[in-house]
């Protein structure tokens, strides 16, 4: 009997440290989201909240618009919900007529299938978040070299605290982040503190979108647009919807204290806290497994078209959108349309 029972504690044991050996060696989210190469062969559907999910189905906008070119290609982030996608050709028109250069220069959307990146954000995972520069599209349009090497510009003056710099600074850059809250299914933009302040302090037009315009830390050499969860998509997570107001308020006025910038105090006596564990796939949305499982669309599949980018690609494997509505200046609304993928072309 003894020795019975010390193979079973003994083989409990292998088996205690064969689970933990497994559970140590899965890899973090973001390796696993970070290695996918092309989207999943889904319905779109985000899952999860804007810093904890991922997202099936997504489609990449083209590199290069008529009013737009994709920054940073090699990151391939590209990716997001259509109703992003539909939404950033839309803003790069509408940048064009406000006298925006000859268009947006997109940065970082999601990754093919969302969730954590090996690098920058924290947000950005379901595909409804989007970076656009502070600077425009030039005329000239930039070779894939030239967008991976061409700098940020900031639009802070650095030798002053937390100020705009005017040099820099213009009345079409505030209408162009103005033009971007506007938009009905825009919930947040994040600028700089200092750009909040200067638009706060600026603008005459219609101040109920400001309250949309949100401070937080960096973003001052781009800006980033975040649409709310597509109707009927159960399985995103909303967030909070903002405060009324224009937002130049105390929740402003606090980036403007000595708090917000502090170093954090260190103990000396106490031992520095362990770098916090990398999220694993458990930490994320049980669909996010399934997610990364699925069978992946092609690249030119699965791009979204409505307007025809410049080295078009043929149209009928592409995602086909309905024209755009016609509006007269009104608000903008996107059809209540969900497109479906087309079907999975014979012999691949
Ligand atoms: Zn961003």
């Amino acid at each position: 009997m003894r020795g019975m029972s010390r193979i079973v504690l003994l083989s409990a044991a292998i088996s205690a440290v064969l689970v933990e050996s497994v559970v140590a060696e899965a890899p973090p989210a973001k390796e696993l989201f970070g290695g996918m190469k092309l989207p999943s062969r889904a319905a779109p559907s985000p899952f999860g909240s804007y810093a904890k999910g991922c997202i099936s189905g997504a489609v990449a906008i083209p590199t290069d618009g008529p009013t737009w070119q994709a920054m940073r290609l090699s990151r391939n982030r590209r990716w997001g919900h259509p109703q992003m996608i539909a939404l950033l050709e839309r803003f790069s028109r509408d940048a064009v007529a406000l006298g925006w250069g000859s268009g947006i220069l997109i940065g970082d959307i999601s990754q093919p299938r969302g969730g954590p990146m090996l690098s920058g954000h924290a947000s950005h995972q379901i595909g409804l978040d989007a970076d656009i520069w502070f600077t425009p599209k030039p005329a000239q349009p930039l070779s894939p070299q030239q967008r991976e090497d061409m700098p940020f510009t900031s639009m802070l003056d650095e030798s002053k605290f937390l100020t705009v710099d005017r040099r820099r600074w213009t009345a079409t850059h505030a209408q162009v982040v103005v033009q971007a809250a506007s938009y009905p299914q825009v919930e947040r933009v994040f600028v700089n503190p200092a750009i909040k302040k200067k638009l706060c302090d600026t603008w005459t037009g219609n101040r109920a979108v400001l309250g949309k315009i949100r401070p937080i830390y960096g973003h001052d050499a781009h800006f980033h647009i975040r649409i709310k969860c597509p109707d009927g998509a159960a399985g995103c997570q909303p967030q909070a919807a903002v405060a009324p107001g224009d937002g130049c308020d105390k929740s402003l006025a606090w980036w403007f204290t000595k708090e917000p910038w502090a170093a954090p105090k260190k103990d000396p006596n106490k031992k520095p806290p362990p770098p916090p564990k990398p999220m694993g796939l458990s930490a994320l949305p049980k669909a996010c497994s399934t997610v990364l499982s699925l069978d992946a669309r092609n690249e030119m599949e699965a791009t979204f078209r409505t307007s025809g980018g410049e080295g078009a690609l043929p149209t009928t494997n592409a995602y086909a959108a309905p024209p755009a509505p016609a509006t007269a200046g009104g608000a903008f609304e996107l059809p209540a349309w969900v497109p479906v993928p087309p079907p999975r072309p014979t012999g691949l």
